[in-house]
């Protein structure tokens, strides 16, 4: 089945994409958390993390050279931001085409909520 992502990346549904190469396209998050939220996503369709092969190992590493390029382009590069990748029902992964979250645009605090 074909992923919402990959029919962004098809240009098939309409959505703000910031940055695309041969490996990954990334576009605005439409329920944004932040000031800034980008997704960044694989071209090819890898459902999630456990997923990923180390054939996917240049594609994992762009997505990094990715984060920091359109991070720079949003000016927030020098004071920092978040990079998340949510991993199947535990982890919170809502969309099965593997993305990174790239959010920012204040000082987002602790990673997660403390726990008694
Ligand atoms: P997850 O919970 O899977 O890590 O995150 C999925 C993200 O995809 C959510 O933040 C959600 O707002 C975003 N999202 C879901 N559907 C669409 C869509 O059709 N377009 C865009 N731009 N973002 C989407």
């Amino acid at each position: 089945m074909t992923s919402i992502f990959s029919r962004i990346i098809a240009r098939e549904i309409p959505a703000e994409i910031v940055y695309q190469d041969d490996l990954v396209t990334a576009f605005k998050d439409i329920h944004p958390q932040a000031p800034y939220h980008v997704l960044i996503v694989p071209n090819k369709e890898i459902p999630t993390v456990d997923d990923v092969t180390a054939d996917d190992e240049l594609m994992l590493g762009r997505m990094f050279s990715a984060a920091r390029s359109i991070a720079r382009d949003l000016g927030i590069g020098d004071k920092g931001y978040r990079l998340i990748v949510n991993c199947k029902d535990d982890g919170g992964q809502e969309v099965y085409h593997l993305h990174m979250h790239l959010v920012g645009g204040y000082a987002l605090g602790r990673m997660l909520p403390k726990r008694d």
